[in-house]
């Protein structure tokens, strides 16, 4: 197929995310993926800014990974998981449990960051349910936050850019504070946490568990906010008597400068999601993990069971991923990566703070973000970047940088610089 049938045939049957089908946006079709390159069918090379989306953490087409496929696709690539077992994901749970912070135990295999969260808030109702507590179960969740796109997940995710008027009938109604004001890096006062401490003793008779992103908020609008909220927020929950979930799908593995962003803070979920760059950006695969606490309490309460069970539960071959992906990871020297990368965005991006469209310029890690006061023009500002040979994908206010941890300064000051010039030039919409 040519690259024009392609892409007009996609306009007319295909929803991408976020999408309309017949949208009049730019659509470009990737012939193939190679270290932090993306090739496109016409032959022009993008130098990828995006992770697609936070996972592909080691680039694209790495030989490591693709052994590590190859090899477990020729014994299997897939075998149900009730009743059955195998040592990809055997091993892989004995990897999380070893590596993500004491004392989560038990691991759920999910088969995308949606679902990991629909199984967290599964397993925080039934806790309580098996502790004689049915009346709690509902949720507390921040402003501002995403935790993915199921109805459950969609109700803890903020109620104005989730649009939960669409779907009011159907969405179960939770509790939220307003997202914190407290900086990355500063201290949380009274005031900051207040909101919180409020809800919390007014309805924790009613809240089974509180759910947030830890140190960083990403979809929702990519907000680094007070290691000391966090800790403050864990306090509250010991207090009343309410679990706490870390939505850990994009912080998790490296991306804040620590292996999972709760370490900035010093503290552990009761239950803890994983996804994203858990594969290296090879296959879709989650995990939920929790407590012995949390875990026996379930499976020794009514009904003596943890009520999920995807089809394609622990799959091979994204399992066999999952640990090629950790092995390069901790080869690697990624603190070091992330460390360079943190500063190449720092300087690089530093330019934008001039511009008098720009509202502000923040990095953490290697996520660099440039918020501009006025929401970008989409059909322009993609193109634009494309033309300067980066792969780059704003939303809303938000130009963001999250490239893969091997990406070298060379090309990453290319890329910085692609936004500086673009953000320079572009008009607000
Ligand atoms: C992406 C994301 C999800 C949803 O994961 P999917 O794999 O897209 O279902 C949930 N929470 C956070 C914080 C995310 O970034």
């Amino acid at each position: 197929m040519q690259q024009e049938q392609l892409t007009a045939l996609d306009r007319e049957i295909v929803w991408h995310p976020y999408s309309a089908i017949g949208a009049d946006l730019p659509i470009y079709a990737v012939e193939s993926a190679q270290g932090v390159r993306l090739r496109l069918c016409d032959g022009r090379e993008l130098i990828d800014g995006m992770s697609s989306w936070w996972c592909a953490i080691h680039g694209y087409n790495h030989p490591q990974m693709n052994t590590a496929l190859q090899r477990q696709m020729a014994s299997m690539s897939h075998v149900m998981f009730g009743g059955l077992t195998h040592q990809p994901a055997v091993e892989l749970a004995e990897k999380l449990v070893a590596i993500t912070p004491e004392p989560l135990h038990s691991v759920f295999f999910a088969d995308s960051g949606s679902v990991s969260v629909e199984v967290a808030m599964k397993m925080a109702i039934q806790y309580w349910h098996a502790k004689g507590k049915r009346e709690k179960q509902r949720f507390l969740a921040l402003r501002h936050g995403y935790h993915g796109d199921t109805f459950g997940a969609m109700s803890v995710c903020d109620p104005i850019t989730g649009m939960h008027s669409l779907f009011s009938e159907t969405l179960a109604q939770q509790f939220f504070v307003e997202s914190p004001a407290c900086r990355f890096g500063k201290p949380c006062t009274a005031e900051d946490i207040a909101p919180l401490a409020d809800s919390l003793e007014q309805n924790h008779e009613k809240i089974a568990a509180l759910i947030l992103e830890p140190i960083v908020q990403g979809a929702g609008g990519m907000r680094f906010y007070s290691a000391d909220y966090l800790r403050q927020a864990r306090a509250l929950c010991d207090k009343y008597g309410v679990l706490l979930i870390l939505d850990e799908i994009a912080t998790g593995f490296g991306r804040t400068g620590k292996l999972f962003a709760c370490e900035h803070a010093g503290i552990s979920p009761d239950i803890l999601c994983l996804g994203k760059s858990l594969t290296g950006g090879y296959m879709t695969l989650a995990a939920t993990l929790t407590t012995r606490e949390v875990s026996r309490t379930i499976s020794q309460g009514d009904p003596g069971l943890f009520m999920h069970g995807p089809t394609f539960m622990a799959n091979p071959l994204a399992c066999s991923a999952a640990l090629a992906s950790l092995q390069l990871l901790f080869e690697s020297p990624w603190q070091e990566n992330i460390a360079r990368l943190q500063q190449g965005l720092e300087q690089g991006l530093a330019p934008c703070r001039n511009f008098k469209h720009v509202a502000e310029v923040r990095v953490l890690g290697a996520i660099g973000v440039v918020e501009m006061k006025e929401p970008v023009n989409m059909k322009e500002i993609q193109s634009r970047f494309v033309e300067a040979g980066v792969w780059v994908r704003p939303f809303g206010k938000l130009v963001y940088l999250m490239p893969p941890f091997i990406m070298e300064q060379e090309d990453l000051a290319t890329l910085t610089r692609a936004v500086v010039e673009v953000v320079r030039s572009t008009s607000p919409s």
